[in-house]
């Protein structure tokens, strides 16, 4: 029977390296006197190989549901066992959308931008993008994933980054996106970081193209302080951030949703390093630091960062940092920083932080409803051993009397039906966009299935695609070289 005083929370040990560094931030946060009833649960490795494809036992997510607090260790995706990753799995079910990697500059840890101050944090969309693993074999040469943003989790996330500015008393944040190339998938999250920014007046704010942002973090990283993206590009700038103050075992990670939130390193399981008493476990305890302020526990939380500040201070190092044959053992880390709980850093600012005000938007799922909206057309993907000039003679005429008319065909995204004149190199693998010839507005489902019987006679389609218009606007990009 859980103590009623003491706040619940699930326990993930991991795989790997994680139930050393899991075990390290447990021992210190205990140290501290929280009062934490830990439910210890697994996922990961062992329950792949156990035989459950999701890596994630009914058991642990129910643990979490109840507890709505996890701190977890990092979990293996071993190859061979299950498709997806248990991380994944666990941010996506428990719609923790909001990924948090904050980096700062640590005492003792010599990097080429010692002295600097960095102290920055990425917020990162966490539950769309690429890493919905929504992926297909169009043509068996020819492989898609789709990127899948939508403008409520955009809006979630751009607003998620101010309030989470405003919580620390940060006063800069900046969105990288790769709307320049992507207009509607990465310009939504542009769009939406624009839209809420006006809320958020004593913060200033800018748009960065994320190329150029992996250039300034590397060049000028103190600029920055708080900075948005969507999956992917948050995922890889992230790591980027966790080398510039000394590498992953220094970088922290909240996943934080408006139910549940699960505290983790940025880092994984690092297997070759496990059980040896040698990493670095500072990641999975500022993780700690993360939860406890998250439970409203903040005195403690700044304890155990004075802690750690102090213990790095007195030359205290692990051999990420100062070679394997040297490195402070982590069970001697450990011990080091629990024997320092209670004593503050001088030199070191510990950071003052007020409760986080999760954002809170219309939870209908029809989040943006257009006034008007028409069909103008229909995209058909087909797989062809064909050139384009006999792949577009053959479809015109096959097509000639339904209501859509072949506009032009495109490889890869490139116009080469009617020939433009380049050389584009065609596969096996085309899209064919056809317009309606007179009146659109609407396409019944007789007129798309007439097309794609007759496109069936002699070829292979394996995806169609509505081409829609929204409050007058398209709803669909023009390809390279399409007028
Ligand atoms: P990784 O486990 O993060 O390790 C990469 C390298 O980072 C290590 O070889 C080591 O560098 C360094 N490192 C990481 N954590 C460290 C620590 N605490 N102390 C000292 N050094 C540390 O990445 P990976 O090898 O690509 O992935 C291994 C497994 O972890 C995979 O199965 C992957 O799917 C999983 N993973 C899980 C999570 C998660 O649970 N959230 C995240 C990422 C990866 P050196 O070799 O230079 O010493």
């Amino acid at each position: 029977m859980t103590d009623p005083a003491r706040i619940p929370v699930t326990l993930i040990p991991g795989d790997g390296i994680g139930p050393e560094c899991v075990d390290a931030a447990r021992r210190i946060i205990e140290a501290t006197g929280v009062p934490i009833a830990w439910e210890e649960h697994v996922a990961g490795a062992e329950v792949f190989k156990a035989g459950l494809p999701s890596g994630v036992p009914q058991e642990t997510m129910d643990s979490i549901a109840r507890t709505r607090v996890a701190l977890k260790g990092p979990l293996e995706t071993p190859v061979g066992f299950g498709e997806k990753s248990a991380n994944v799995t666990l941010r996506k079910l428990f719609e923790t959308y909001a990924n948090v990697r904050p980096v700062r500059e640590m005492p003792g840890v010599v990097t080429p931008y010692s002295g600097r101050g960095i102290d920055l944090v990425v917020v990162r969309e966490n539950v769309e993008d690429l890493y919905a693993g929504i992926e297909y074999m169009q043509t068996p040469s020819v492989a898609q994933t789709l990127k899948l943003i939508s403008v409520k989790g955009s809006e979630k996330i751009a607003r998620f980054a101010f309030e989470y500015a405003r919580s620390e008393g940060r006063t800069k944040v900046a969105c990288a996106t790769k709307a320049n190339i992507m207009k509607f998938s990465e310009g939504t999250m542009k769009r939406a970081f624009e839209r809420v920014a006006p809320d958020y007046p004593e913060i200033e704010s800018w748009h960065v193209i994320v190329d150029n942002a992996a250039h300034q973090l590397v060049k000028r990283p103190e600029q920055f302080e708080v900075l948005t993206m969507t999956n992917m590009n948050g995922d890889i700038l992230s790591d980027l951030t966790s080398a510039l103050i000394g590498g992953l075992g220094f970088a922290p990670s909240a996943n934080i949703g408006n139910e549940v939130a699960i505290f983790e390193a940025v880092h994984g399981s690092a297997p070759k390093y496990a059980g040896k008493d040698v990493i670095n476990p500072t990641a999975v305890i500022l993780a700690g630091v993360l939860m406890l302020r998250h439970l409203g526990l903040v005195e403690e939380a700044a304890a155990i960062e004075h802690a750690i500040f102090v213990t790095l201070e007195g030359g205290i190092l692990t051999g990420d940092v100062v070679g394997y044959d040297r490195g402070t053992p982590t069970s001697a880390y450990t011990e080091a920083i629990i024997g320092n709980l209670g004593k503050r850093t001088e030199n070191w600012t510990i950071r003052e932080v007020t409760p986080l005000q999760l954002p809170q938007l219309d939870p209908r799922p029809d989040y943006v409803r257009p006034a008007s909206r028409a069909v103008v057309g229909l995209d058909v993907f087909v797989e062809s051993p064909l050139d384009a000039a006999e792949l577009g003679a053959s479809l015109m005429d096959l097509t000639r009397d339904t209501r859509l008319s072949l506009k032009m065909i495109s490889s890869r995204g490139t116009k080469v039906f009617p020939p433009t004149g380049a050389l584009t190199e065609t596969g096996d693998h085309f899209r064919c966009r056809f317009i309606i010839k007179e009146n659109p507005g609407d396409l019944p489902d007789e007129d798309v299935h007439q097309v794609l019987a007759r496109i069936s006679r002699e070829h292979t389609w394996m995806h169609v695609e509505k081409l829609q218009e929204f409050d007058g606007e398209l709803g669909f990009t023009r390809d390279q070289g399409e007028n």
